[in-house]
């Protein structure tokens, strides 16, 4: 800052000394113009001395700003849109925060762009402002304390249907969301849905209808529900998104407080042990790969599929040979490790292959293989004969399994295609063991 602006009153200083600040303070100034699809930068230092050219494409800007050197992977979305091409729609600011990554450099560049739209003009300007202090960087990336810092509200607001307005925006330093204090409610809300979650959206839009919520609060009613929505990274986080009647005598009078939660945490702990219990249901203890129950079902189902489709479907049952043998020998904490490996080795070859394996019981393994033919299940399974005699198990160093093939059949009963396959590997055990046979 000149002596001149430092002397100064504060009661004098003008637009002119706050311009010439942005001139010298403000990373880059980009004025766009999408009708005729072009860019051109008004300032530019610093990082944007690497990343702006004088002039240029606006949509290849757009993309560089939104994917190509910013690390989120979300697609081309709504609130790029609504800047895109000239259909006048957006006649607001809009902040966010990006993380950009310049070519051969490891880490990103956090930047606050702020759009701000000419008055009845199809053009706006972009406003490109890097945080240099590298710790509000790692802050910002560290979303515990964002958590900390705002109290776990990303952001909250006041809502008035009857003149459908939205007030008092409280855009919280971290948040994405659209700077703007006279907005329609009407419009606040179709440009909030393309930040939720694609399938939650429909539900947001019936939520946040007015009719809706004039029918379903009556004045002081709260109510929230959790869905996903898209934060500052560009990354879906879990929200819970709260509305509040305003306690009120007037029947009439129709006033919400919105508010949006983080419970990003909170709601990812409860997923994970979802799935624990999903995956306890489904998958034997010990080796891991699906339990008796599941792998039936999936038996079923590729009846099933085989009956609806003209595609083929076999499954095989796989049976070590003499394991009992290994029990005797070596233990039975020996034997377990053993069925471990064996499990292993089906599991690798399942997944490569598309195929699906389960425990029987005991040391019975069943394959399920959709699209297969028995031909070509056959071939499988002597392939993966071969690969579990040749393998190194621990301890016991080497073993064998027997197998028995079969390709369903579009009038089968899950019996008729279990017998099948149980006297093929029957037979492969009456062969001398190490056999495929096909049913
Ligand atoms: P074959 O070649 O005819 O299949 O001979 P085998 O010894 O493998 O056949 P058998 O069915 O007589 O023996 C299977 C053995 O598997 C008997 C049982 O003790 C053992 N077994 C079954 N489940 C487990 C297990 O979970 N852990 C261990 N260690 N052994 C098991
Ligand atoms: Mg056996
Ligand atoms: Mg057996």
């Amino acid at each position: 800052m000149s002596a001149d602006l430092e002397n100064k009153s504060l009661y004098d200083y003008d637009v002119s000394d706050v311009s010439h600040l942005m001139g010298e303070n403000i990373d880059a100034v980009i004025v766009v113009d999408p009708s005729i699809d072009a860019y051109k930068t008004i300032v530019r230092r610093g990082m944007f001395e690497k990343f702006l050219k004088d002039s240029g494409i606006y949509h290849d800007l757009i993309l560089d700003l939104w994917f190509h050197f910013n690390d989120s992977n979300e697609k081309v979305s709504g609130d790029y849109q609504i800047f895109a091409d000239n259909t006048g729609v957006f006649k607001s600011k809009y902040s966010r925060r990006l993380k950009l990554f310049l070519e051969n450099e490891e880490k990103p560049h956090l930047v606050q762009l702020t759009v701000y739209p000419f008055d009845n003009a199809q053009k706006y300007i972009f406003i490109l402002d890097e945080f240099v202090d590298s710790e509000s960087l790692e802050e910002s990336l560290t979303s515990k304390k964002i958590t900390a810092v705002q109290g776990s509200y990303l952001f909250s607001m006041y809502i008035d249907l009857v003149q459908d307005t939205t007030s008092s925006i409280n855009v919280a330093e971290i948040s994405n969301d659209v700077v703007n204090y006279n907005l329609k409610y009407s419009d606040w809300r179709m440009m909030i849905v393309n930040m939720i979650w694609p399938e939650d959206q429909e539900q947001f839009l019936r939520r946040t209808d007015p009719e809706y919520l004039k029918k379903n609060f009556t004045p002081g009613r709260t109510s929230s529900y959790d869905c996903m929505m898209r934060n500052l990274e560009g990354n879906y986080i879990w929200v819970k998104l709260i509305f509040s009647r305003a306690q009120t005598h007037n029947e009439e009078d129709y006033r919400f407080v919105f508010m949006v939660q983080d419970n990003h945490e909170n709601s990812m702990e409860i997923l994970s042990t979802l799935q624990k219990y999903e995956e306890m249901a489904i998958k034997d203890p010990l080796t891991g790969v699906f339990n008796h129950g599941e792998i039936e079902l999936q038996f079923n189902n590729a009846l099933s599929f085989c009956q609806k489709n003209e595609a083929p479907a076999s499954v095989m049952i796989l049976d070590l040979d003499h394991f009992k043998a290994v029990n005797d020998n070596y233990g039975h904490s020996i034997g377990d490790k053993t069925l471990k490996h064996f499990a292993k080795i089906l599991m690798d070859f399942s997944v490569e292959n598309g195929a699906l394996v389960g425990r029987w019981g005991g040391e019975e393994f069943i394959i399920v293989c959709r699209g297969k033919s028995g031909a070509e299940a056959q071939a499988m399974a002597e392939e993966l004969r071969e690969k579990v005699a040749a393998d190194q198990f621990p301890d016991i160093c080497q073993i064998t399994c027997s197998i028995g093939v079969t390709e369903l059949k579009k009038e089968d009963s899950f019996l008729d295609a279990f017998n099948r396959i149980d006297k093929a590997l029957y037979e492969s055990k009456g062969n001398g063991r190490n056999k495929v046979t096909l049913y």
